[in-house]
């Protein structure tokens, strides 16, 4: 049996049709037949290989939902046809401490589902039966494949900083990740505040649960949160000055970068004064992805998406590339 899938040969490649043949499927292995997968701009950096880490062939695509189509002899709480969704990470040693205690997405052993195999920019993709997740019934296939890595890692954040419903949060780039952050910031209570470079995306920023929305190429409108936010979010994947978001941070407030921006330069004075925190936050464990989705359910959380077809790959990465998309594109197998 071969996986049909698309690869980028070498960095900055199109997209090619790619077929190879998988190993014998291990006994805690689920395979999914992919129906709908995601464009993160992880992807993008890893076909553009920004990260200097050379991957290629690369099939990219980590944000799966599809059909279980076959199940190792181990496995126990999956069955073929299962709706199933695979994010960032598709497996760990399952023994370690970090994995016995929340932490399966620092384990050592942790195996990205793009890093060194391939991923869900194909008919088929496997992992570990622990980062498998079932898809709660209340949510639709297409809208919910971004929440397996970008929902994920806007998520983790909120229980992993400690942020309370009570807080006054802010988001900055409204872009796949942001646009969920919106989302889940404004379910889980907060007041939140979202921070754009595109004035265009005010009013849906609105309607997808900001409170207020700043263009932050208008310095005046800058000015307005000053020493009054808890918490931001960082997710632009280019680098800016960060130092104006630490006065608009109260004391103890935590700047959080999930974006992968390069270089940050912070000014100390900006930490000292008032116990301010630069932290960063690496997507999220299997308990987590699984209260994620209980939480988007629940609220009705999904991403708002442009579906194209699986051979409209390379137009779709292109658009990802160029930031015109609103907000999340998603390939379709349908
Ligand atoms: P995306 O959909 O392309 O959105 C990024 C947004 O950043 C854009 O829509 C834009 O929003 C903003 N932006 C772009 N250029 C900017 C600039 N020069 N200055 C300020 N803002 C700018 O990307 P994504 O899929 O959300 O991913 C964002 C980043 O997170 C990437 O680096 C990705 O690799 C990383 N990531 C990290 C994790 C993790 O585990 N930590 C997981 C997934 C992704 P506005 O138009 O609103 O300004
Ligand atoms: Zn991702
Ligand atoms: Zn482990």
């Amino acid at each position: 049996m071969s996986i049909k899938a698309y690869a980028a040969m070498a960095a900055k490649d199109e997209l090619t049709p790619f077929e190879y043949t998988p190993e014998a499927l291990q006994d805690d292995e689920v395979e999914v037949r992919v129906s709908h997968c995601g464009v993160c701009h992880s992807d993008i950096h890893l076909i553009d290989d920004d990260w200097g880490v050379n991957l290629f062939p690369l099939v990219a695509g980590h944000e799966v939902v599809g059909e279980v189509s076959a199940i190792g002899v181990g496995v126990t709480n999956m069955a073929v046809g299962d709706r199933v969704g695979i994010g960032w990470i598709c497996g760990s040693c399952n023994k370690c401490e970090r994995c016995a205690t929340g932490d399966s997405n620092f384990c050592t052993s942790a195996q990205g589902t793009i890093i060194g195999r391939h991923g869900g920019y194909a008919d088929k993709v496997r992992a570990k039966e622990r980062f498998v997740f079932h898809i709660p019934e209340g949510l639709a296939s297409d809208t919910t494949a971004p929440l397996m890595c970008a929902g994920t890692t806007v998520y983790t954040p909120l229980k992993s900083y400690d942020v309370k419903p009570w807080m006054r949060v802010g988001v900055i780039g409204i872009g796949g990740l942001g646009h969920l952050a919106l989302q889940f910031y404004r379910a889980w209570g907060c007041e939140v505040i979202a921070f754009s470079t595109s004035e265009d995306k005010r009013e849906e920023a609105l309607s997808l649960g900001a409170h207020d929305f700043i263009c932050t190429k208008d310095e005046a409108q800058l000015l307005k949160y000053q020493g009054n936010i808890d918490f931001i979010l960082s997710t632009p994947y280019a680098s800016f000055d960060v130092n104006p978001y630490f006065t608009m941070l109260g004391p103890r407030g935590k700047f959080c970068i999930v974006g992968a921006m390069g270089n940050v330069e912070v000014n100390t004075m900006n930490l000292l004064t008032g116990n301010k925190s630069l932290c960063g936050s690496e997507n999220g464990n299997d308990e987590t992805v699984r209260e994620m989705l209980q939480f988007a359910e629940r609220h009705q959380i999904g991403a708002k998406i442009q579906k194209m077809a699986f051979d409209q790959i390379n137009e779709a990465i292109d658009i990802v590339r160029n930031d015109q998309a609103k907000y999340r594109i998603v390939l379709t197998n349908e």
